[in-house]
């Protein structure tokens, strides 16, 4: 693999590299286990001396081969796939957080990963303050204890869509020695490299574009290398791991230590491993995530335009139209485009909303987003239903919002089946 590929070129051809007579396709490596022929060389595995693989759960080749790709396109140094997007975003604290902790994260979430810090954290002891992403910096810093060990955010926030301004979030992370982690699900390392914006960590729900086909839900830890873990606030990268002999992951692995630290250590007890047949098929999915990207943004782009002209339409919301209030922040970290989500409110409110998603015949009904196939779903009656109101607007959730992800399809199609659902909506 040569380093200066453009990242097309990295999505064909970094992860697997197969030698004379091994398959040109990344296998399928459907198998828990791996045979050794001596003592000695398994003894190096489990002192992680040697990186082969020993057991699926800690590694499998499939899997390496979708964690080497992504780590490329990304930018990192290392990747640490998992069974879902929920179990990354999980994974990627609790490396770094223990109870009696505490995180930062935007407001502007995905339902799942709300209720995670909102419920789930806070049972086990990590305290997480949710922060409006726009508040002046200064502000931001007020939320700051001495027991804070991460900012969290999404590169665009679903369903909101408002763009991370990363300059502000990058030079708080700074400021506060803490690591910036985002969320760039419907950034895509396409559209968005979260590492060039100062981020230091990056997780995916490769659920969405990275499969891009709707077949496997997963997740995916990418590491920047470049957080410096050494100030004193997190011994449990640079003190003795009992449960690894004493190793110290700083010392040992350098810029590798989180990522090392979240397979060997929490890969190893809670076990949210992915199956190889979902990494192969996120492999592939990386391999086509650029051109599909392009399209998405295009046709996201030519909906939002047309339903911003459109009688039936009260407000369209799409970040890449200039009447969005992220289109500067848009047009500087994701200037191929704004990715395929729009959201939008329809004249008649929640009563025309749910005759519109019930009218469309191509654009199917679904709990889903980033798919090939176009989609269409009402946040507030479905992913975000288990928030308080004042919990969905903090998240950016209205209760007359539809919100649509523009597929791959021809885009006269797409609006023609939105014309004909406009109509019978406003019966
Ligand atoms: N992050 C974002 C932005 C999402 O949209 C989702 C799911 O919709 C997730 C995380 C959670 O991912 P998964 O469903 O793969 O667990």
């Amino acid at each position: 693999m040569d380093k200066n590929w453009k990242l097309e070129t990295l999505a064909i051809q970094a992860g697997y590299s197969p030698k004379a007579t091994e398959p040109r396709i990344v296998p399928i490596v459907q198998s828990t286990t791996f045979k050794y022929d001596s003592a000695e060389h398994v003894a190096k595995l489990f002192d992680l001396d040697a990186a082969d693989p020993f057991y699926t759960r800690l590694g499998n080749p499939t899997t390496s081969a979708f964690e080497g790709k992504i780590a490329a396109m990304e930018g990192g140094v290392g990747a640490l796939a998992t069974s879902a997007g929920q179990a990354a975003s999980t994974l990627s604290i609790l490396n770094i957080c223990r109870s009696g902790q505490h995180i930062i994260s935007a407001s502007t979430l995905y339902g799942g990963t709300y209720s995670l810090f909102a419920n789930t954290l806070p049972k086990m002891g990590i305290e997480v303050t949710f922060v409006d992403p726009e508040a002046p910096l200064d502000e931001l810093k007020k939320h700051f204890r001495a027991e804070t060990r991460a900012i969290f955010a999404e590169t665009i926030g679903n369903p909101g869509l408002n763009v991370l301004d990363f300059e502000k979030f990058s030079a708080l992370a700074k400021e506060m020695r803490v690591p910036l982690i985002i969320d760039n699900t419907f950034g895509t390392p396409y559209l968005c490299r979260p590492f060039e914006h100062g981020a230091h960590i990056v997780i995916h729900s490769t659920t969405k574009y990275i499969d891009g086909h709707a077949t496997s839900v997963g997740g995916v830890i990418v590491d920047s290398g470049t957080f410096d873990w050494s100030s004193g606030k997190y011994p449990e990268l640079t003190e003795p791991d009992s449960s690894y002999h004493g190793l110290r992951y700083v010392e040992k692995f350098g810029p590798l230590a989180y990522i090392i630290k979240a397979r060997a250590q929490l890969m190893r007890d809670i076990g949210t491993t992915p199956a190889p047949l979902n990494s192969f098929l996120n492999n592939l999915g990386l391999e086509t995530v650029a051109l599909r990207m392009e399209r998405h943004s295009y046709n996201a782009l030519k909906l939002a335009q047309y339903l911003e002209e459109h009688a039936d339409v009260t407000w369209v919301n799409y970040p890449g139209l200039p009447s969005h209030p992220s289109y500067s922040r848009a047009q500087k970290y994701l200037p191929k485009g704004a990715s395929g989500v729009l959201t939008f409110g329809i004249k008649g409110g929640k009563e025309a909303g749910i005759k519109f998603m019930e009218s469309t015949k191509l654009i199917a009904l679904v709990v889903h987003v980033g798919d090939a196939r176009s989609c269409v779903l009402h946040p507030a009656s479905t992913t975000h239903r288990q928030l308080t109101p004042e919990q969905q607007r903090a998240s950016g959730v209205s209760p007359d919002l539809i919100r649509l992800s523009v597929g791959i399809e021809h885009i006269d199609d797409i609006i023609a089946d939105v014309e004909q659902a406009l109509q019978a909506s406003q019966k």
